[in-house]
């Protein structure tokens, strides 16, 4: 199994993050629908580059308006890629040349002993810019990789750098065999005390692994002799905060946990309803195929009644259509009212994730279901399935081989997907379906 690597650049305001970004957006393969209903920020992006794919973040919040808040908040930038990503990339402008809070940066991120890739933006022209690119060295962060992010130019190179670091921090994390759980939701719904109380007695006791910040974030637990590790999303908690700056810092946030769990648990706050901020956090869950639990947590506070239950799953249901496989349970981390059946729920959603159904018993199921219900056709031609095979696990993923790929309509698609799920069940997980035509 493999977890997606996360690279996140950090840099000053018009550097050219984004256009580096949109240079580096579009090929990606699309596998996934596009999740209703929720714009999909440009502070996240898979890339596909050769042989690698990984998920780009951009920890720069909103512009800031005056110098002293801008090292404060670069500070925060790069304690976020710190504690969230494998590489970082540190990005500078050749035309705006080293800057004090440039060098300030660059200690805080030398001293994190994470990989940094320095990358100098706005060399157009190499021959006219390589002396003002040599200052770069004086940050003490290695050799500068010189970029074009308008022309495109650079980018190859500094990619190849970038992706030369993974290998390594990748199998370190391969060789704990606990199920990772990240607890996501907006602030204030209760994901710390949902931890603690989750915690309680079972915390494992881990030797220090050598120095990252990551692992502060991370709890190992282990529970009925199993092995789980939640993973914190609340991070950074100042009040004099902007409001769009501190949504930045939750999605980033959100992304890099969910990447590295094999389970999401999105924290709702019953008091509140489903909002369009959980929306959001829920897309990023979604997207990265991870298995999912809805937690409806400080069910304590609400006044219910018979209804209450089934009037708060329609609304979820309603407002997070597009994850209708996610798994629903009412907790209270203040009374702990069912709290410890999310362990037995982490499990069910877990297995589901990992879950592998043979070849011929899915090709039965895909028979029995086109003689119940015909496949669609246009223009006088029908769509013919042909077989079907489960690809891999984590998500589950399942090939369809078909005459004509236009004929697949997402609706005959889903229809085969609720078919598999009424015979395996499924519950907790997303399935992924590719269509391939075959002659
Ligand atoms: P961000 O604030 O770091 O995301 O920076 P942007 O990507 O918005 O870029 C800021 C400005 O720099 C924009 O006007 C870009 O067109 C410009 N810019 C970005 N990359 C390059 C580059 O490679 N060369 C030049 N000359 N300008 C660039
Ligand atoms: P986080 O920001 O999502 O980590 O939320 P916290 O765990 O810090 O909780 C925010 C506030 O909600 C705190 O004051 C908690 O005591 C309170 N809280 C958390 N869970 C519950 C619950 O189930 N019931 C009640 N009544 N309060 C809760």
């Amino acid at each position: 199994m493999s977890k997606r690597n996360i690279v996140a650049v950090v840099g000053r305001p018009n550097v050219g993050k984004s256009t580096l970004f949109n240079a580096l957006a579009g090929s990606r393969i699309a596998i996934v629908q596009d999740t209703p209903g929720v714009t999909r920020d440009r502070i996240y992006q898979d890339v596909e580059w050769l042989n690698h794919s990984f998920t780009l973040i951009d920890t720069g919040g909103i512009e800031p308006d005056s110098k002293d808040i801008i090292l404060a908040q670069m500070r925060d930038q790069a304690q976020i890629a710190i504690d969230t990503a494998d590489v970082i990339i540190f990005m500078v402008d050749v035309k705006q040349g080293l800057t004090d809070s440039d060098s300030k940066v660059a200690d805080m991120l030398r001293k994190s002993g994470k990989p940094i890739v320095l990358c100098v933006n706005k060399v157009d022209n190499y021959n006219r810019d390589s002396m003002d690119v040599y200052e770069f060295y004086n940050l003490g962060i290695g050799e500068p990789f010189p970029i074009s992010a308008v022309n495109k130019q650079g980018i190859g190179d500094l990619l190849e750098e970038v992706v030369s670091h993974f290998s390594k921090s990748s199998t370190d994390e391969e060789e704990d065999d606990s199920v990772k759980i990240a607890i996501i939701g907006k602030p204030n719904v209760g994901k710390s005390s949902i931890i603690n109380k989750l915690i309680g007695e079972n915390r494992l006791i881990v030797s220090d692994i050598a120095g990252t910040t990551r692992d502060a974030i991370d709890t190992p637990v282990k529970y009925n002799g199993k092995k789980y590790t939640f993973i914190d999303t609340a991070g950074l908690r100042r009040k004099n905060k902007i409001k769009d700056e501190l949504e930045h810092y939750m999605i980033v946030r959100t992304v890099g946990a969910v990447e590295r769990a094999d389970v999401a648990i999105l924290v709702i706050n019953a008091e509140d309803g489903v909002t369009e901020q959980d929306a959001k956090i829920a897309g990023i869950a979604h997207e990265s195929g991870k298995a999912v639990i809805i937690a409806v947590n400080k069910w304590d506070l609400i006044e219910k009644d018979n209804h209450s239950v089934k009037e708060f799953t329609k609304d979820i249901r309603n407002t997070l259509a597009f994850m209708n496989y996610a798994e629903i349970i009412f907790i209270s981390a203040e009374t702990g009212q069912r709290l410890v059946k999310l362990y037995d729920m982490i499990d069910m959603v877990s297995e589901n994730h990992a879950l592998r159904v043979s070849t011929g018993v899915l090709n039965e199921i895909m028979t029995q279901a086109v003689v119940m219900q015909q496949p669609p056709s246009d223009k006088g031609k029908i769509l013919k399935l042909y077989y079907i095979t489960q690809a891999s696990v984590k998500p589950p993923t399942f090939v369809i081989f078909v005459n004509d790929k236009k004929l697949m309509h997402f609706s005959y698609t889903r229809y085969i997907e609720n078919q598999i799920r009424e015979a395996f069940g499924f519950k907790g997980t997303p399935l992924r379906f590719i269509i391939r035509e075959r002659k």
